[in-house]
C-alpha cells in the first residue's frame, strides 16, 4: 500500500499531483477502456496522416495574389517610322505625367507578383517573374502582357498600335537605372521561384489534425449516444412487455404460466 501513498516530505501541491497520477494509473489498470475510448484513441492517431494529407491538398486552394508595382515605363515613338523607345517615370506619376513622346504608345507597369497557396493561411508561395503589363494609349481599358506576342499582334491589328520590341526596350531602360537589377534579371530568366514555409505548413498540419480529430471524436460520441439511447429504449420495451405479461420479442401472452422458462411461441428465454 505504500506505493499509492505519496512521500510525506513532498510539498503539498506536488503530493496532490502525485496522488492524482497514481489514481489515474490505478483506474486505467482496472478499466481497459471501452470500444469508444479505443476508437477515440485510434481517431487521434489516424487524424494525423489525414490532417497532413489535407494540409497538402488545401495547399492548392486559397490562392492569394499579391501584386506590387515596382516600376513604370512609358513606350513611345518620335515619329511613325522611328524605333520604339522606353522612358522610365517615377512611380507616383503613373497615369498622370505629361507624355514627352511625339507618338505615345503605352504605359507599362512592372509588377512583382507573389502567389500564396494554402488554407486557412499560406503554406507555400510561388514567385513568377515580374510582369510587364502595357496599358495601350489607343485602348486604355486593355491590359497587354508585353511577353505575349499573340496579344501584341492582336493589338496591332485592331488599333494600329505596335508594341513589338517593347519588352526589350523596357528591360534596357530599367537596366540603365541600376535600381531594378533584381527585377530585370528575374524578368530575363523568366523562372518561377517556389518557396515553402515549413513553420506554417507544420502549424497547418497541426490545426487540421485537431480539426479532423474533433470531427471524428464528435462522430464517435454521436454513435455512442445513439447506441446508448437505443439500448435504453430496448430495455424499457422489454420491461414494459414483461410487466404486462408479454414476451418481449413476439408479444406472446405469457400469463398462462407463472414463471415460464421460455416463450412457447418464439423460444426466447424468459426466466430461465
Ligand atoms: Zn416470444
Amino acid at each position: 500500500m505504500t506505493s499509492t501513498r505519496s512521500p510525506a516530505w513532498l510539498p503539498g501541491p506536488i503530493r496532490r499531483i502525485h496522488r492524482w497520477l497514481r489514481r489515474i494509473e490505478r483506474e486505467s489498470a482496472t478499466r481497459p477502456g471501452g470500444p469508444y475510448t479505443r476508437a477515440t484513441e485510434w481517431a487521434l492517431i489516424l487524424s494525423l496522416p489525414i490532417g497532413g494529407l489535407l494540409a497538402f491538398t488545401l495547399d492548392e486552394l486559397g490562392t492569394v495574389e499579391n501584386r506590387e508595382v515596382v516600376a513604370v515605363v512609358r513606350l513611345g515613338r518620335a515619329s511613325r517610322t522611328a524605333p520604339i523607345e522606353a522612358r522610365s517615370i517615377p512611380l507616383e506619376e503613373q497615369g498622370r505625367a505629361v507624355w514627352r513622346d511625339a507618338i505615345p504608345l503605352a504605359e507599362v507597369l512592372i509588377e512583382r507578383r507573389r502567389i500564396e497557396y494554402g488554407w486557412p493561411f499560406p503554406g507555400r508561395a510561388s514567385v513568377p517573374p515580374p510582369a510587364a503589363t502595357a496599358l495601350p494609349v489607343q485602348a486604355p481599358d486593355r491590359r497587354v502582357d508585353l511577353t505575349d506576342d499573340a496579344a501584341i499582334a492582336e493589338l496591332r491589328s485592331t488599333t494600329g498600335s505596335d508594341l513589338t520590341g517593347g519588352f526589350e526596350a523596357v528591360l534596357a531602360v530599367l537596366e540603365t537605372g541600376r535600381r531594378h537589377e533584381a527585377v530585370v534579371s528575374a524578368m530575363r530568366e523568366g523562372a518561377v521561384e517556389h518557396r515553402r514555409f515549413w513553420p506554417s505548413t507544420i502549424a497547418l498540419v497541426g490545426i487540421l489534425w485537431l480539426l479532423v480529430f474533433a470531427v471524428a471524436a464528435a462522430a464517435i460520441r454521436l454513435v455512442q449516444a445513439t447506441n446508448w439511447m437505443a439500448r435504453r429504449l430496448r430495455r424499457r420495451r422489454i420491461i414494459t412487455r414483461l410487466s404486462h405479461g408479454l414476451c418481449p420479442d413476439c408479444r406472446y401472452d405469457l400469463r398462462a404460466e407463472r414463471f415460464p422458462k421460455r416463450c412457447p411461441e418464439c423460444g426466447r428465454r424468459i426466466w430461465g
